[in-house]
């Protein structure tokens, strides 16, 4: 009897064993599992901080670069500005006035519709300058640029031709209408109060020679050439004058062409 208890204690002493051994073996693999967890949420923590890095140091360049492009493009706007301006008047100087004046004939010739140059010179500009001082003369230009194109419409061209001489592209618009423009622009000539150093105020008046295509189709060279010529006549004539192209001469009103 003692015997059989003593068994009974043997077998359950061996079986709390072995259970014991099961459990310290399922902890030391759960152990290492924990183990491999935690390195390989290290590695992930490193290659995610890595990418953090690398996503602001992208972000940088992209942001550095933009900057970059943004000035150039700001930059070249701005020369591409001052290469097309008169740097005294601030309006189209001779090179862009011409390719605004073609651009214009181009599409009048297309349209088939009517489009009128004028060559204005101001009068014994270079007596202002003697008189007054360079500076003056500047003051004058700078004025008569200024009135001048706030007068016009937004589709007309003002462009400083040369020293003293401005060429007006009038797009859309005959003969009779450019006179009446450019009449507007002597009365605003007149009005122009820019004092000389001797005292007086300054006469500001132009010639002007105009020349039209009726039809929309003349090369820049011809028209500007018969424009050229017709203020050669206002200038023999006296100064002060409007002078129309012989050939655009037929295209005038008659009541126009009683009183030139
Ligand atoms: P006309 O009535 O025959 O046109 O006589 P004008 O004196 O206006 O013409 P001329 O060609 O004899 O003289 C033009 C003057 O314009 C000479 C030149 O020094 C002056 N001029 C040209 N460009 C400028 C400028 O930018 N500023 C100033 N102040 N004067 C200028
Ligand atoms: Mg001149
Ligand atoms: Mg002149």
């Amino acid at each position: 009897m003692a015997n059989l208890a003593r068994r009974l204690r043997l077998q359950e002493t061996v079986k709390e064993r072995f259970v014991a051994e099961q459990e310290i073996a399922r902890n030391a693999v759960l152990q290492r599992q924990l183990d491999v967890t935690r390195e390989r949420a290290t590695r992930q923590t490193e290659t995610l901080r890595w990418a953090a890095a690398a996503g602001t140091a992208g972000m940088l360049v992209i942001a550095l670069l933009s900057y970059i492009l943004i000035t150039n493009l700001r930059h070249r706007r701005q020369l591409m500005r001052l290469a097309a301006e008169d740097n005294l008047t601030g309006i189209p100087n001779r090179g862009r006035t011409v390719a605004l004046a073609t651009a214009a004939l181009e599409a009048a010739a297309t349209q088939r519709r009517p489009l009128t140059i004028a060559i204005m010179d101001l009068d014994h500009f270079k007596t202002i300058n003697d008189r007054c001082g360079h500076a003056t003369g500047d003051h004058v230009l700078k004025e008569f640029a200024r009135v001048s194109r706030g007068s016009l419409r937004t589709a007309d061209i003002l462009g400083r031709w040369g020293g003293e001489e401005f060429l007006l592209i009038l797009p859309d618009t005959t003969l009779d209408a450019a006179l009446a423009s450019i009449e507007r622009l002597r009365v605003l000539a007149l009005a122009i109060k820019v004092p000389c150093t001797d005292g007086e105020t300054i006469r500001v008046t132009f010639s002007a020679g105009l020349a039209t295509t009726a039809d929309g189709a003349r090369s820049l060279d011809e028209i500007i050439a018969r424009a050229d010529a017709a203020l050669y006549e206002a200038k023999n004539e006296g100064r002060d004058l409007v002078r129309i192209d012989r050939e655009s001469y037929h295209t005038a009103s008659t009541g126009v062409r009683r009183a030139l």
